[in-house]
């Protein structure tokens, strides 16, 4: 049972407890998660694998990861791969309990043949466009198909020359003779088999008719004894077809229970929109760190420990709506803030020249590596006369209120000293500074003044000599539209990309330390983020995309001197 809160939060979670309580299923809690492997898995899968694998979890029970791959055309097998290793990053765990539709397939097609014996299925010889023409409309009931009224023999005699290849694809489908009058158009003589002859990823071409996605996906929640099949909206009004299938069949009956997709501001959540930024190269491929999929975010430095406070936070509802991108940011910050070392980073580097600290002298600073977690213990950083800081932390005339290094003002580096400008070099020719200059308080060491004066700012720095060039790329949202529901008629989604997504800063300058990370390492560069290395990253040539900038620092960083 429910481990400490008795109190159900949501409303499938009381479905659950109340199901358990009634000795339903026997007592069982049985999900699952189901892809189709047709793309990567993207952030709004984050919220169903957390829902799915965490309600198993929580009520000792199990969850299955089942590839619904019934569309043989749009399937691959690298699709599959990338979908296992998002579930165990995630942490999903699906044990030995990873299936395919496709292992079902003889199963559907002797389920076929079932309700084809007791008068419910029949062979459809309408096309694909004549499908559509009879259907009907919402206002209009459908028009039934010439194939309705062949007998149980000539249907069965059909169905198994569709399976054997004697027909083009395309000719014939098999139907559920359900009611071309009901107000439901799922419930008008869905189509249960295609004929298609596509290679399949697992099958290979041992079938050349296809399970409809919807004739497939209730039996095969029946057959692995799923007690909560739990969904997105949109299947809904699939639900009174899932159970007149399975009432027809006599089969185990999974409750499916619907819930709200997550939408998330400037980006959108489309295997298939996905598919078309990689194929057209509008982003460098499924795992680009703008991605909202989960390769992308791994890349990116997300944790999977924020990505499901995030996905647990969101709780489930009836009705879609879009969540703020910066809500995730905020979960994947508070956990890269306690796991992340800090370390020192200059992404726009300013050469800072202290005239009194001796020529050929290194000191090694003591600098902690995590101010939240004690174990982490401390490093040394090298100090020397000449250091880089960043550009923005200079200012030849302060604007008011800035707090920073300008010619007369006392700043302290951090682990450093405190040091006073006292002036700049520029280039004769451009006027721009080329260097600071200052002098150090050889007593301020580590950052304090003897005498008790205080700064208004504390700034991060390199040793030049000892700093190490990386790459760096700072991230921006990937379009500039909130609502990507909002594409105006007549335009397409990705005209709204962001040309500003991606920076490259060619050459920042870093701790030492961070010459030879190892990709995927996160660290906390001070004041300017979280970042995590690349799998680009070559020895001695470091690659880091930020992963989340620090929102409040400048607030905490100088209210502290
Ligand atoms: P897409 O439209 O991105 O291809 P999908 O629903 O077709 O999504 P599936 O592979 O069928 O993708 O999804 C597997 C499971 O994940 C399904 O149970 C689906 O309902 C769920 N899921 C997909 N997208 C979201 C989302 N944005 N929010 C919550 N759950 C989702
Ligand atoms: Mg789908």
């Amino acid at each position: 049972m429910a481990e400490s809160d008795p109190k159900p939060s949501h409303f499938i979670k009381e479905t659950i407890i109340s199901d358990l309580a009634a000795g339903k299923n026997g007592g069982r809690v049985h999900t699952r998660f189901p892809p189709e492997p047709n793309g990567y898995l993207h952030v709004g899968h984050a919220k169903s694998i957390a829902l799915n694998f965490g309600l198993a979890a929580e009520f000792n029970g199990l969850c299955n990861l089942r590839f619904d791959d019934t569309n043989p055309a749009k399937e691959e097998t690298e699709y599959v791969d990338s979908i296992i290793e998002d579930v165990r990053w995630l942490g999903g765990d699906f044990g030995d309990r990873l299936f395919y539709a496709s292992d079902y397939f003889q199963q559907l097609y002797d389920w076929a043949v079932e309700l084809i014996k007791t008068g419910k299925a029949y062979v459809c010889d309408l096309n694909a466009e004549q499908l559509r023409e009879t259907r009907g409309t919402l206002t209009e009931p459908g028009k039934e198909s010439p194939g309705r009224t062949r007998s149980i023999e000539e249907n069965l005699d059909l169905f198994a020359r569709m399976k054997n290849g004697e027909f083009p694809d395309g000719s014939r489908t098999l139907r559920a003779g359900i009611d071309m009058a009901s107000a439901n158009l799922n419930m008008r003589d869905p189509v249960m088999y295609r004929i298609l002859r596509a290679e399949h990823h697992r099958t290979g071409n041992q079938w050349c008719i296809y399970p409809m996605y919807d004739w497939a996906h209730g039996q095969c929640d029946s057959i692995e004894g799923i007690t909560h099949s739990i969904c997105t909206l949109e299947f809904e009004d699939h639900r009174p077809l899932y159970d007149w299938y399975i009432r027809e069949l006599g089969i185990h009956a999974p409750q499916q229970i619907e819930f709200d997709r997550l939408n998330l501001t400037y980006t959108v959540m489309s295997k298939r929109k996905l598919l078309q930024l990689v194929q057209q190269g509008l982003v460098k491929g499924w795992d680009d760190p703008r991605m909202p999929t989960l390769s992308g975010m791994r890349r990116r430095g997300y944790t999977p420990e924020g990505l499901l406070a995030f996905a647990r936070g969101l709780g489930v509802s009836k009705t879609n709506g879009i969540t703020e991108l910066s809500r995730l940011e905020y979960h994947i910050r508070e956990d890269l803030n306690k796991r992340a070392l800090r370390v020192m980073g200059v992404l726009r580097p300013l050469k800072l020249v202290i005239d009194n600290y001796p020529e050929d002298l290194v000191e090694e600073m003591e600098a902690v590596n995590n101010p939240e977690d004690s174990s982490a213990g401390t490093r040394k950083v090298p100090f020397s006369r000449v250091l880089y800081i960043e550009q923005d932390d200079f200012r030849e005339v302060p604007p008011k209120g800035y707090f920073r290094l300008y010619p007369g003002n006392e700043v302290r580096l951090r682990y450093g000293y405190l040091v006073r400008c006292t002036g700049v070099v520029k280039d004769p020719a451009t006027g721009e500074v080329t260097e600071v200059h200052c002098t150090y308080d050889p007593a301020t060491r580590g950052g304090d003044a003897p005498d008790g004066r205080r700064v208004k700012s504390t700034m991060h720095w390199v040793s030049a000599a000892h700093a190490v060039d990386a790459e760096v790329r700072l991230y921006d949202t990937l379009f500039t539209l909130e609502s990507l529901g909002d594409v105006p008629e007549g335009r397409d989604f990705t005209e709204f990309l962001n040309p500003k997504s991606l920076e490259t800063i060619a050459a920042a300058k870093l701790e030492p330390a961070l010459g030879n990370t190892a990709p995927s390492a996160r660290y906390q560069f001070e004041r300017l983020g979280y970042f995590c290395a690349d799998k680009e990253s070559a020895p001695g040539r470091p690659v880091f995309n930020r992963t989340v900038a620090l929102r409040d620092t400048w607030a905490k960083i100088e209210k502290r001197g």
